[in-house]
């Protein structure tokens, strides 16, 4: 039977640009917020998914029943799985431990492979993104996503993140800002959008324990501080950060990033992952520094529910020496 209906692939992108009140009033500018944690893996990651594995089928390195292997923090992992079991291939995801245990339990019940490490340093051999192309190698069949150097990724916010934006903000857009984990987003969604207008700043939101806020303001790749944002936090130029058009930098703590995953919370019905909060706060820093009345866009990472035993949860918030949601408080 044929239809002219739309197949489960098709929800990935094309996702709502929210206007953002609060950030909006605190910058005295419009801030835009793309809803990312709207795809059907509930994050931004999904389209690199997507879009690498599109690009190893073009490539003829991934045969019908293969496998597809990867390192992820979380997110790529379910946008992986989505991608995997849509089109009739298996899932090995190796992840370090110390991610949510939602996540686990999400990527456990679409069926993927969960291999489970200790935190690392990339430099150590057991990290998850060595330990991966390990198993993808082993694997009779597979191929590794490799989401940090393979340029697939960045491709995906080139040809969709960008695109989206332009026509939802009907080229009206002085800046655009948010973090970096493999830099995909960033860097393809910068590309994409001076491709349309090259006078639009591009600024990075680094968390703290990043290397990258350093790279761009004095050309040194040096961390400081830490940070308890899953799924950013760069501490190396990975391929999709090659050339990546930076003009600015903002470097933004966990504290800022809580404040206003609290606030959209409370004030605009929005419940979102830490990366988104310190997003909008790097978004608020960057339409300052375009002026008043400037118009600034930024990601929506992931949703908040990924994460009701950690950020959303009072002895966690306490143990990490987070302020708590007040009315989480008893
Ligand atoms: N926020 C979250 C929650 C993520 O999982 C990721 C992906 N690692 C990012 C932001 C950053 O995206 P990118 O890998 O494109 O830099």
């Amino acid at each position: 039977m044929t239809t002219s209906l739309p197949d489960t692939l098709s929800l990935i992108g094309n996702t709502p640009l929210v206007l953002l009140k609060g950030p909006s009033e605190a910058a005295g500018a419009e801030i835009y917020g793309k809803c990312e944690f709207a795809n059907p893996g509930a994050s931004v990651k999904d389209r690199a998914a997507l879009w690498i594995v599109r690009d190893a089928e073009a490539r003829g390195l991934l045969q019908p029943g293969g496998t597809i292997v990867e390192g992820t923090a979380g997110n790529t992992g379910i946008g992986l799985a989505l991608v995997a079991n849509a089109l009739g291939y298996k899932t090995v995801i190796v992840m370090p431990e110390t991610q949510s245990r939602e996540k686990m339990d999400t990527l456990r019940a679409l069926r993927a492979e969960l291999v489970l490490v200790p935190a690392a340093p990339f430099s150590n051999p057991g990290h998850f993104v060595h330990t991966s192309r390990r198993i993808a190698e082993e694997t009779e069949g597979a191929i590794w996503a490799n989401q940090f150097d393979n340029i697939a990724n960045r491709r995906a916010h080139i040809e969709s993140t960008a695109p989206e934006i332009w026509a939802q903000m009907e080229g009206r857009i002085d800046g655009f800002t948010c973090a970096a984990g493999t830099g995909g987003t960033i860097a393809g969604t910068g590309l994409g959008l001076k491709e349309f207008r090259d006078d639009i700043t591009i600024a990075l939101t680094d968390p703290h324990g990043a290397a990258l806020y350093n790279y761009y303001a004095n050309g040194e790749l040096k961390p400081e501080g830490s940070s308890v944002a899953e799924g950013i936090g760069q501490g190396r130029i990975t391929a999709n950060l090659e050339g990546a058009p930076i003009d600015t930098q903002f470097r933004i703590s966990d504290e800022e990033g809580l404040y206003w995953v609290t606030r959209l919370l409370a004030e605009e019905g929005l419940c979102l992952g830490l990366s988104s909060g310190i997003n909008v706060a790097g978004a608020v820093a960057l339409a300052k520094q375009l002026g008043k009345g400037s118009r600034v866009a930024t990601i929506l990472c992931d949703t908040g529910f990924r994460y009701l035993s950690s950020l959303y949860n009072p002895a966690w918030l306490e143990a990490k020496g987070l302020p708590v949601f007040p009315w989480l408080k008893e």
